[in-house]
């Protein structure tokens, strides 16, 4: 690392540069151009080295960042990617998709005075770049076992359990019912935050490893889950959450609104160019207000901008303080000119004579007492409704678990809100009630972040190999 120990004095933070706001607008590309090397190596040499570094225990996979920033410093990209892959399966996505300001960045002993080491655009650079110089994981060491494990759901939680599998010689089997990997990063999240590139070249980079796909296949309908029982060694669940939360609103039914996932995911397959799929939800032209406050939100509202909505409006029950969705998608959704209302609450849905939604019915509100998780709870002001017209409506109010009924006569027992019992401190880690089967991810934890699902799916993944007694 440089001698300068000052370094963070006389180099400031910076984030990647933007694209411009006229580019960022209308495609659905990352906005953020990549560090070049020079930027990540001074960025890297920003860190302080700390003892005891916050950052490594604020992260849910405990990376070794000091570690690999001095490696990126100095240009050891090979050494850094090595070491950044024995605790996370997906930097590459970590770097480009975690509210660093709450995790690492936010712990980061830099933090108040001179601004936090950008650790995630560190992270994302290191595996860029090292599978641009043809960088794979090496399996030569790899004693192959006779064992072979079902995983249910290519999402973070799965992909990673796979991949703790496959480098202990494990056969993983992957199912999934889209034509993609990446569950909710492929479908979910859109690509100005994640381009859909970055999963098609870890399905490629998994496959090599060994771990084989069925995608297009759904459990329970294309295949059964008695099969996968049968024929497998154990069989992991991370299968994610995916019923939306609605508000009990009447008229929610009405054409013109939308629940924020089927909208997400109709937007994606579009623009992954994907033939057979949801019916494509266009916002172009439209009033569209987006109910809610979290990253789900964000990213609604910033597709419509992208699909040329006239007009975009996030309306949140609570004020800007309390919004649970990262700063950092907040500001670019204001750059891109989302306008936000805050302290708003809708009661109603407005329909015109044809039956199609017109407008929210809102009421004002102002914070009363801390809820049981000590965050205020929005209080109607009385006499302050009044319609905010729309021609389209998004739901944006988060996820529940979903109904399983081919999950049923297997013994997996849930908790009062539909999430899988598979508790982390189980004999076998994630093991569930069945002990041939494991779970992970927001299917158990509820809807969460990628990183605390490829936590789960790793630590799951051990549990199954010492169940295995490997
Ligand atoms: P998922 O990613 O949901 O994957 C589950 C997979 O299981 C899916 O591919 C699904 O098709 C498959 N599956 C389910 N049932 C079956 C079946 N019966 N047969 C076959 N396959 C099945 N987190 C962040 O950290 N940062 C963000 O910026 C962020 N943005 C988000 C934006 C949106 C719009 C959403 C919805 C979530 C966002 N999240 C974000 C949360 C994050 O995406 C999830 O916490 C994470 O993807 C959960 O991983 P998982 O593997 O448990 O489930
Ligand atoms: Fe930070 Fe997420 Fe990377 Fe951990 S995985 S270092 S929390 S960006």
């Amino acid at each position: 690392m440089s001698q300068n120990v000052y370094q963070f004095i006389d180099v400031a933070r910076i984030d990647p540069p933007k694209k411009p706001l006229k580019v960022r607008k209308i495609e659905f590309v990352e906005i953020y151009e990549p560090f070049t090397q020079q930027q990540a190596s001074a960025q890297a040499d920003r860190c302080l080295d700390c003892g005891n570094p916050y950052c490594e225990w604020k992260c849910p996979v405990h990376n070794y960042i000091p570690q690999w920033l001095k490696l990126a410093n100095e240009g050891r990209i090979i050494e850094a990617v090595e070491l950044s892959h024995q605790t996370n399966t997906l930097p590459e996505v970590c770097g480009r998709v975690c509210p660093q300001d709450r995790l690492c960045e936010g712990s980061c002993t830099l933090n108040d005075d001179f601004g936090a080491v950008t650790i995630g655009n560190v992270e994302k650079y290191i595996t860029d770049k090292a599978f641009e110089m043809g960088w794979k994981p090496d399996m030569s060491q790899v004693e192959w076992t006779d064992k072979k494990v079902a995983i249910i759901g290519a999402g973070p939680a799965g992909l990673s359990c796979a991949d703790i599998l496959v480098r202990n010689g494990v056969k993983p089997v992957v199912f999934d019912r889209y034509p993609e990997i990446g569950g909710l990063l492929t479908f979910g999240i859109p690509s100005f935050k994640l381009e859909k590139e970055v999963m098609i070249n870890r399905r490629k980079v998994f496959t090599e490893m060994g771990v084989e796909f069925r995608l297009n296949t759904e459990v329970g309908k294309d295949v059964s889950l008695a099969e996968l029982v049968n024929d497998y060694d154990a069989v992991f669940l991370g299968v994610g959450t995916y019923q939306n939360m609605r508000a009990g609103l009447d008229n929610e039914d009405a054409p013109g609104v939308y629940d924020a996932l089927p909208f997400l995911i109709s937007n994606t397959y579009r623009v992954m160019g994907l033939e057979s799929g949801p019916d494509y939800i266009d916002m172009k032209g439209k009033n569209v207000v987006v109910l809610g406050g979290g990253d789900t939100a964000m990213d609604c509202v910033r597709t419509s901008v992208r699909q040329g909505a006239k007009n975009v409006i996030c309306a949140y029950r609570r004020d800007e303080a309390n919004m649970p969705g990262s700063k950092r998608e907040v500001k670019n959704a204001r750059e891109e000119g989302v306008k936000f209302q805050f302290n708003l609450q809708p009661i109603g849905l407005e329909l015109n004579d044809k039956g199609h939604i017109s407008g929210v019915n809102m009421v004002k509100t102002a914070l009363g007492e801390p809820d049981e998780a000590g965050r205020r709870r929005p209080q109607p002001v009385e006499g302050s409704e009044h319609v905010l017209p729309a021609d389209a409506v998004v739901m944006a109010f988060g996820f529940q678990p979903h109904a399983m009924p081919w999950l049923s006569e297997f013994d997996v027992a849930l908790d009062d809100w539909g999430r899988i019992k598979a508790p982390a401190q189980a004999e076998f880690a994630y093991q569930t009630t069945n002990p041939k089967i494991f779970a992970g991810g927001d299917a158990v934890r509820g809807s969460d972040l990628v990183v605390t699902a490829i936590d789960e799916g790793r630590k799951a993944a051990d549990g199954i190999l010492s169940y295995l007694e490997l």
